[in-house]
């Protein structure tokens, strides 16, 4: 199936009550991991892509083509829509002209009226290539490829003024940060997220900073309007504590067990094991069958 934009699905999975998890791909092991958890998984998938991501594997071109030759070429079944995270205004431009069928444009860190007016544009270019859009009110906290998030709550009032832009998709801040969480961290705030549901009803609300969230505080976050949940250093901790593995017990020096295909195997297995462990979670398992 040809890469799909992310509207159907998250209409679906707002219909359905479940989330469309978007794992961030960083190298050809990572994307091929993460699709055929999707098709095993029969779940409907998006592959998020920060600029960070997009410069190390030498630029926007290069990741669309070879997700779009990956899914022809292992026969992908399942919808997959290939999505920039948060992308910055001449970056969504750069992602859309490259065949990206989704963008996120942060315009979080700017005055709101900037941001609106800049997602608007966004909005309006996205139209051209039938791409999905997705929008941020109130930063995520944390850290993720040079972006920096206070983990600020969004502002219900604000939510509903960027959900009116033709946006399919809105990222709020609920005290969701970027990474592991610190042991003190007081949870999602779920009266914030109830507020914007309210002021937003009908728009698929997306959670970032899906690592480590509990299954219930995951579980609740769906029942509140949440359709798409992001995961990235999760999975980068199990394919380095796989990989260390292998190392620690001396597999690459055996044979030749230093060749890459051999060496990033074990890594790549616990992608794909973690990403279809989030996809039961988030309830998008059979959901595209
Ligand atoms: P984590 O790295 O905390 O899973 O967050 C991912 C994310 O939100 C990507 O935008």
């Amino acid at each position: 199936m040809p890469l799909v934009n992310a509207k159907e699905m998250m209409l679906k999975a707002k219909e359905g009550h479940y989330a469309v998890g978007a794992f961030n791909i960083n190298n050809l092991e990572w994307t091929k991991a993460i699709l055929l958890a999707a098709e095993e998984s029969k779940s409907p998938v998006m592959l998020g892509v920060s600029e960070g991501a997009n410069k190390y594997m030498t630029g926007y071109k290069v990741v669309a083509d070879m997700v779009k030759a990956m899914v022809e070429t292992l026969k992908i079944t399942v919808p997959v829509a290939l999505h920039l995270d948060h992308g910055t205004y001449e970056g969504a431009k750069a992602a859309l002209a490259a065949g990206y069928t989704s963008v996120m444009f942060d315009g979080s860190h700017y005055p709101f009226a900037e941001n609106v007016e800049k997602t608007v544009e966004i909005v309006n270019l996205a139209k051209t290539y039938n791409a999905s859009v997705e929008a941020e009110v109130g930063s995520i906290g944390g850290e993720e490829d040079g972006v920096v998030g206070l983990g600020e709550f969004a502002d219900p009032e604000e939510c509903h003024k960027i959900a009116s832009l033709g946006i399919d998709m809105l990222a709020a801040g609920i005290g969701n940060i970027h990474g592991v969480y610190p042991a003190n961290w007081p949870g999602l705030n779920f009266d914030v997220l109830e507020q914007i549901k309210e002021k937003c009803p009908g728009m698929p609300l997306v959670l970032h900073g899906g690592t480590g969230i509990p299954e219930d505080m995951i579980k609740e976050a769906i029942s509140l309007g949440v359709c798409k949940i992001n995961v990235n250093t999760e999975c980068q901790l199990a394919f380095a504590a796989a990989t260390r593995k292998y190392i620690e017990e001396g597999k690459d020096q055996v044979k030749k067990g230093f060749d890459p295909r051999k060496l990033l195997a074990p890594g790549t297995e616990a992608i794909k094991e973690l990403v279809k462990e989030k996809m039961a979670i988030f309830g998008s398992v059979g959901k595209a069958e």
